[in-house]
């Protein structure tokens, strides 16, 4: 499959070019996967409490395309706004028939507190859903890719004080098999949780200036911008292979992250 996330910092964008940005991904990816297809995006609606926005369409990129249009119909896309973290995929089903409701983004509630993308296989699924229903998460999907944001959710409720890297973090030490995912959550908006395993994960960072780190070496990345205010230190990078390591910061802020897995 394909996934492509896009996450933009103390830029502001409006909706129209971050979902453009998520089309061309997936348009880019489209035969690593072409039975269905999905996005999430930030509700522009401040009133909406951080809400997000998904459209899943079973067939082409161009039948997502159409269905965001309609969707979206009447309100204002062109409006800037702070938050704009968008994740998409485009599906070569493993686990679960080409439909709407299997489709990714795969979510962890009703609410969207979770929403994640996946590249490739989670081969202990049956037991980590077993676990979770027996703890009262209901699930809607056929999906292994399910459980990953049934179970941060449930770390989330288990850690209310967790960061959303420790809970991916935590989460992904229980999950077997191959992924490159992508997370988004209503609970830390601003932020962007991506990590692999086994399956290839490329972070493309664009900067107004050079970067002092000449290679990418992440694993796992996130931006932070809470309540608007531009922070010291606010994109982290951690090494592959090292989940626990102490961040090490970026030292530019006008900075775009691009994930995209095949
Ligand atoms: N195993 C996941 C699924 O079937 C992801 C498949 C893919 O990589 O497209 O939904």
């Amino acid at each position: 499959c394909g996934i492509f996330a896009y996450l933009n910092y103390l830029t502001p964008k409006s909706r129209q070019e971050v979902l453009d940005l998520l089309l061309q991904g997936l348009k880019r990816l489209e035969y690593r996967g072409y039975d269905s297809t999905g996005i999430a995006i930030d509700d522009p609606n401040p009133a909406e409490g951080n809400a997000i926005v998904m459209v899943k369409r079973t067939g082409k990129v161009k039948v997502l395309e159409d269905a965001i249009a309609e969707v979206c119909r009447g309100e204002d896309y062109s409006r800037p706004i702070d938050t704009h973290i968008g994740i998409a995929h485009t599906r070569w089903a493993t686990h679960g028939v080409p439909s709407e409701v299997n489709s990714h983004p795969q979510r962890s509630d009703l609410e969207n507190s979770f929403v994640v993308v996946h590249n490739g296989i989670i081969t202990n699924y049956k037991d980590v859903k077993t676990l979770l229903e027996k703890r009262g998460h209901v699930f809607e999907s056929d999906t292994d890719t399910e459980v990953i944001a049934k179970l941060v959710h449930h770390l989330w409720q288990k850690h209310p004080g967790y960061t959303f890297g420790e809970l991916v973090e935590q989460a992904i030490q229980q999950l077997e098999g191959a992924f490159a995912i992508a997370f988004k959550s209503r609970h830390f908006p601003g932020e962007c949780v991506a990590s692999r395993r086994g399956s290839p994960l490329l972070v493309g960072i664009k900067a107004k200036t050079k970067l002092a780190t000449d290679h990418i070496p992440i694993l796992y990345a996130k931006a932070h911008r809470p309540h608007g205010q531009p922070q010291q230190q606010a994109f982290q990078v951690l090494p592959p292979g090292d989940c626990s390591a102490e961040f090490q910061p970026l030292e530019h802020k006008e900075v775009e992250y691009f994930f995209a897995s095949d």
